[in-house]
């Protein structure tokens, strides 16, 4: 079997401790099927920086080109406040979704049955829910040229951001939606403000074209983003994936994040284009909460974003669809037998560590 490359960049904070969990899912599974995951670690963020006074190397830039899949802990913290701009921990993380081109942003989320009382909606909405938000992430309103605070010479001044997206960025993101949605219940819901916005005009119209010509068999709705956002707290089990650009997409991830409960318990993805000869997408895999320096070196973070980053890494870079939906039904069954770190638990309630989070999980895949 060909090796898996993967780097490993655990960060700083609880970046590290959450990241030791996974590796031994990742030993445990190279054990059990020689699934050949061969790994090499690199530092990112304040750890880089105390080490080499650059929050990433040149040589650890290369690692990541080289690798078929990144999974990232997590960087910065008060410690590196005070440092160059140019050098402080999110610099890392920037230059990495950058050079390796990581347009497209994925966020699932996922209800697990134990937790859906903690949700802020009533249990039978989200019980089960499993969406996938497919946002662009490189282009649209947060980098569109004009982008200044002009002064009009009249005592006013004119505050401008430009929404904008080239015929080619839509066209490479929309493949992606449809593309993922082959991978889970096949329906594609784009949303955009093309009542409004001549780029949500556009965006609609190369999204139909694409589907078409190239995705017949996949379900495509449309949906104002307005509407979508109601839709999402209203009924959000009517979705599998949502396709929809960089500033809609900020928005609409972050309320379905929240329909699942904690940040502990949110993983991400962030994909380039397929490579042309071997079909892999670039890829780096991360949870979505930070280093919580407030909780770092406690053993007390819940290492489940990270393992459900991993997750998202054997499903979307590797295609290893059993042994992804192996480990999401581990988790489930971890959390229906009520092991909670504090993050997850009621008042008063009884907690375990990270490690033994990280044992449970693994022991229950290997009990699959
Ligand atoms: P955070 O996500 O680190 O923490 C927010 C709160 O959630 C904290 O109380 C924390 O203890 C808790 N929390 C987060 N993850 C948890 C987990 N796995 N288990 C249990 N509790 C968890 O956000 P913040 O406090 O705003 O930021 C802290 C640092 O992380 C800052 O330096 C920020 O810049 C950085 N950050 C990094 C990333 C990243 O690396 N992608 C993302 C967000 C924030």
């Amino acid at each position: 079997m060909a090796t898996r490359k993967l780097l490993l960049l655990p960060g700083d904070g609880i970046g590290p401790e959450t990241m030791t969990e996974v590796e031994k899912l990742i030993a445990a599974m190279n054990r059990e099927h020689a699934t050949g995951f061969e790994t090499e670690t690199a530092l990112v963020g304040g750890a880089a920086w105390e080490a080499h006074k650059v929050s990433l190397r040149d040589a650890d830039m290369a690692l990541a080109h080289a690798a078929d899949a990144i999974l990232f802990g997590a960087v910065g913290g008060p410690r590196w406040d005070g440092i160059p701009y140019e050098h402080r921990p999110e610099a890392g993380l920037l230059r990495l979704r950058k050079e390796l081109q990581l347009f497209a942003n994925l966020r699932p989320a996922i209800c697990y049955p134990a937790l859906a009382d903690a949700s802020s909606l009533k249990r039978e909405l989200v019980d089960g829910l499993d969406i996938l938000i497919v946002r662009e992430l490189t282009g649209g309103v947060y980098f569109g040229e004009p982008k200044e605070i002009r002064d009009l010479g009249n005592g006013q001044k004119r505050a401008i951001d430009t929404q904008v997206y080239d015929t080619y960025e839509i066209e490479r993101i929309a493949r992606a939606g449809f593309d993922f949605a082959r991978t889970r219940r096949n329906k594609v819901t784009s949303m955009e403000k093309r009542n409004v916005m001549k780029s949500g005009l556009y965006w609609n119209e190369v999204v139909t074209r694409i589907h078409r010509d190239e995705y017949p068999d996949v379900q495509l709705e449309h949906m104002l983003a307005d509407a979508g956002g109601m839709q999402l707290v209203r009924r959000p089990k009517q979705f599998d994936v949502i396709l929809t650009d960089n500033l809609f997409g900020d928005l609409l991830s972050d309320i379905a994040a929240m329909l699942t409960g904690s940040l502990g318990m949110l993983p991400s993805a962030s994909l380039g284009a397929p490579d042309e000869t071997t079909g892999m997408r670039r890829a780096m895999y991360e949870p979505v909460h930070g280093s919580a320096p407030d909780i770092a070196g406690k053993g007390v973070a819940n290492p489940i974003a990270m393992f459900a980053s991993f997750g998202m890494c054997l499903r979307y870079s590797f295609n290893m669809i059993a042994e992804a939906d192996r480990l999401e039904r581990a988790i489930a069954r971890v959390l229906a037998s009520g092991l909670r770190t504090p993050d997850l638990a009621p008042e008063g309630a009884a907690t375990v560590t990270t490690a033994a989070m990280g044992d449970a999980v693994v022991a229950a895949y290997l009990a699959d």
